[in-house]
């Protein structure tokens, strides 16, 4: 239930209700962001996308205590001569929409780049000449590789934090070649991200920019088969909660060795609340949002969802619990990985005082949860019925 009391923002001062577009309000990070303003803010949210499943539960039914301060707009930004109404009608615009699954990027590439950029361009457009602030979800892949991957092996500098840790204002952008497809999405993201800098810089567009480090949680993408394609191939969380909830083993791309910090989609989420509500703080920064102390390799991950699971399920973990593969047979060709993403945490805390809490195994012991009740009994019978006909 929202609360009444007035809220302050980190300068003591009270922070007026607002009216907020959230393009891409249907998806994983707009379902937990709309969740979170409609049970603790009196915020006003607009809310575009194709799909709404995953707010269903904030629209319906009519008695719910944010009635009248959540609307869906059923809008395909690509061609919608009403987003640019919105857009005015609100205070605040902030674009999630994308498509930003890596399965995409080397076997979809136009449409992730005109996902990322072309249909991003009208929205910073509306922005910029209405005056209007902007927050824009980027992502920590504009970093690309690491300085240190290109260190030989044996190199004592791979170990020196300078060669690796992520700086939104220092470190440089490395993407591989063009036939490596991987990078159509991070570099379609980077352009966008300078367009809306020279917004800022020549036009004084109001504009922060996120670039989330591997934010993960319940309602993340979809389990295959189950509500989403058979054939589809999600973000490695719900890839490793499917083999989970199905017995079969996780599979290692390239043996599993690249390295990501995860972090806690209610952690981020307190991060972008305060974007929201301290613009002065905000305004003209880009942001990383991750957290650092949570870093794995891709087969750490995998041995610790084998472990949580089998406490939440109940159920002891297969003999084999995984098994390496090709990227090429994973993703097909021209695929690419990044090595290893550290945030820098220094511009987030010094503009906002943020840092994240959730460990790794705390909150992959809360999403598993969620997913083994959300899906095991779906998967059981979707696994029973082939042999039942
Ligand atoms: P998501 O796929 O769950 O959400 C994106 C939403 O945008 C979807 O609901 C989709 O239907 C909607 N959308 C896409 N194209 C649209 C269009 N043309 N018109 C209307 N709606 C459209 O993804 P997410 O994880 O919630 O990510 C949100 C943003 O954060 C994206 O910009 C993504 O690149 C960025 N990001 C997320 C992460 C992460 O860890 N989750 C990491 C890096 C970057
Ligand atoms: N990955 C994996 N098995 C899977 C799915 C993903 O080994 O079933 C790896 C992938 O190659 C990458 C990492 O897990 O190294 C994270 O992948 P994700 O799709 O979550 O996105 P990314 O962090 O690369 O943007």
């Amino acid at each position: 239930m929202a609360s009444s009391a007035v809220r302050l923002d980190l300068d003591g001062n009270p922070i007026p209700a607002i009216t907020i577009c959230m393009i891409g309000a249907g998806g994983f990070i707009g379902s937990h962001l709309c969740e979170k303003l409609m049970s603790e803010t009196q915020h006003k949210v607009l809310a575009v996308d194709v799909y709404n499943d995953k707010i269903k539960h904030l629209l319906e039914p009519d008695s719910l205590p944010w009635n009248g301060r959540i609307q869906f707009h059923r809008i395909n930004i690509k061609n919608d001569s009403r987003l640019e109404g919105l857009v005015k009608m609100a205070d605040l615009t902030i674009n999630l929409a994308a498509i930003c699954t890596p399965a995409d990027y080397n076997t979809r590439p136009l449409d992730t780049i005109y996902s990322n950029f072309i249909d991003a361009l009208p929205v910073v457009k509306y922005c910029s000449e209405n005056n209007k602030r902007l927050i824009h979800f980027s992502t920590c892949e504009v970093y690309g590789k690491t300085i240190g991957s290109y260190l030989p092996k044996d190199s004592p500098l791979r170990k020196d934090p300078a060669y690796y840790i992520l700086k939104e204002d220092e470190s440089p952008c490395i993407f591989g070649s063009i036939e490596k497809q991987r990078w159509s999405y991070a570099c379609a993201k980077q352009l966008i991200e300078r367009l809306i800098y020279a917004e800022g810089a020549e036009n004084d567009l109001e504009f922060t920019i996120v670039r989330p480090f591997n934010w993960i949680g319940p309602r993340m993408d979809f389990i295959p088969g189950i509500d989403g394609p058979s054939e589809g191939v999600p973000r490695v969380l719900a890839c490793f909660s499917n083999n989970l909830l199905r017995r079969e083993p996780l599979k290692l791309v390239d043996g599993g060795e690249s390295q990501r910090t995860f972090i806690y989609i209610k952690d981020a989420i307190e991060a972008v609340m305060l974007m929201i509500e301290n613009p002065a703080r905000a305004n003209g920064h880009i942001f990383n949002v991750g957290n650092p102390n949570n870093e794995v390799t891709v087969r750490q991950l995998a041995e610790m969802m084998t472990k949580v699971y089998s406490k939440v399920s109940g159920e002891p973990s297969i003999d084999s619990p995984t098994v390496d593969v090709s990227s090429k047979e994973f993703y097909g060709e021209g695929y690419d990985d990044s090595d290893k993403r550290i945030p820098d945490m220094t511009i987030i805390n010094r503009q906002l005082g943020w840092n994240p809490k959730t460990s790794l195994w705390d909150l992959l012991e809360s999403t598993l949860t969620y997913q083994h009740r959300t899906y095991a009994e779906a998967v059981k019978q979707a696994i029973a019925k082939p042999l039942a006909t």
